[in-house]
């Protein structure tokens, strides 16, 4: 026997689906969401004290109206729940100016007129001392950049849904989803439910939900470190910001010490290894990681030691390009997915709920997703 039926059912409570599940609660549906796990918890892509979160986006500036909105349903979200979720402590950028990132972030900045502050190496030795610049790199500066606290920007967007009469179902795992002629039929681990429309948020699990269409997703398991500091410029209270950099040997990013200690956080963007969705609670440290990312502090910041004092695994979801893959699913307009969110999705969490939500409820959305359309992987 069916347990509940809903107008739309939401496959996954993480960092996408929770902001689904509150804005479809929030225009009057009724919803639910299902998750395997109870979160915020660490077992999926949303969990590890931190995201940044900035607006030149160096990957391709078809993102920034997307990010522009998004900022908008931060704030909107910090607000309802009383919340301060978004940290604004800026972001420096450090790479050759022929790479991948400089080009791209003046790229964005120039086309949507973002404010982004450029320096020769030699000024951002005197701006932005604890960091080391090589002097053929270029140093740019992202005020209006920062970190989002990811669990409880997770949080927040559950109890608020909850607040709009949203359901959050969870410790409950889907096994497979179909259509009966008369809606959908969803079997979990703790019995049937019903929608008459699903959004699939699945994060590393989207494969296993999105098989029907063969999605060519990988999930790749990465490291998160933090290490204890010895100079307080490291700290978010001495005005320390996030830092991303380019170089010859990968692409590394980080964040101050937060209020309450704990460190400086600090992560490679490149590599990983590939997962599959077995749900192995594998948290165990990879030590060519931890090598790799003690060889970048050595080389790039002053001040911080090499005593870890945490460390914690995540998942990437990669699509063969590295975007997003979000719209109806292929066939069915009944259907919203968000997958594939290539490690840099968290900033958007806000932004693609609202897609969702507007995909299943008018069947398209006025926000600019094109590009990111699932049909392009369709053969
Ligand atoms: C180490 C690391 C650093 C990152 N840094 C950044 C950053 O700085 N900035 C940024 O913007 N992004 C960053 N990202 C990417 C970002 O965190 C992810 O893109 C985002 O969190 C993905 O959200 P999601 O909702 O798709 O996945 P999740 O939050 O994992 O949610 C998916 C949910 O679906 C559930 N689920 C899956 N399968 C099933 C099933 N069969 N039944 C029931 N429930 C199921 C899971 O339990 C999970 O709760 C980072 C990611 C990692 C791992």
């Amino acid at each position: 026997m069916p347990k509940r039926a809903y107008d739309v059912l939401v496959l996954g409570a993480g960092g996408v689906g929770s902001a689904a599940l509150y804005q479809l609660a929030k225009r009057g549906i009724h919803a639910a969401a299902l998750d395997r796990f109870h979160p915020p918890h660490r077992f999926g892509s949303s969990h590890g004290q931190t995201r940044i979160i900035r607006q030149a986006y160096f990957e391709h500036p078809s993102y920034v109206p997307l990010l522009q909105r998004s900022y908008e349903l931060w704030r909107e979200i910090e607000a309802a729940s009383e919340r301060s979720l978004y940290h604004e402590v800026g972001l420096i950028e450090i790479g050759p100016t022929d790479g991948i990132v400089l080009p791209g972030v003046m790229r964005a900045a120039a086309q949507f007129h973002l404010e982004i502050d450029r320096y020769s190496a030699a000024e951002a030795k005197r701006l932005f001392p604890q960091f080391v610049f090589p002097d053929d790199h270029t140093v740019v500066f992202e005020r209006r950049a920062g970190y989002l606290k990811v669990e409880d920007c997770v949080a927040a967007f559950l109890a608020m849904a909850q607040r709009h009469g949203a359901e959050v179902i969870a410790d409950t795992e889907v096994a497979r989803w179909g259509h009966d002629g008369a809606g959908y039929c969803v079997s979990t681990s703790t019995g049937e439910y019903r929608a008459a429309k699903l959004i699939i948020a699945g994060g590393a699990g989207a494969k296993v939900l999105l098989r029907g269409i063969n999605a060519p997703l990988q999930a790749l398991r990465k490291h998160m470190h933090w290490y204890e500091i010895d100079d307080a410029r490291l700290q978010e209270s001495s005005g320390a910001p996030c830092f991303f950099f380019e170089s010859s040997h990968g692409y590394f990013y980080g964040f101050p010490e937060l209020a309450g200690g704990e460190g400086l956080k600090v992560a490679e963007h490149g590599g990983g290894e590939t997962w599959e969705p077995s749900w192995n609670d594998n948290q165990s440290a990879d030590p060519e990681d931890q090598r790799r990312i003690e060889a970048f502090l050595q080389r790039s910041i002053l001040g911080v030691s090499r005593r870890p004092v945490r460390h914690e695994t995540c998942l990437y979801t990669m699509t063969p390009d590295e975007n997003f893959l979000l719209g109806l699913y292929p066939g069915d307009k009944r259907i919203a997915v968000a997958a594939g969110l290539s490690g840099h999705g968290f900033k958007f969490a806000a932004v693609l709920g609202e897609a969702l939500a507007d995909l299943v409820e008018q069947g398209s959305s006025q926000l600019p997703i094109e590009f990111l359309s699932p049909n392009r992987f369709a053969v």
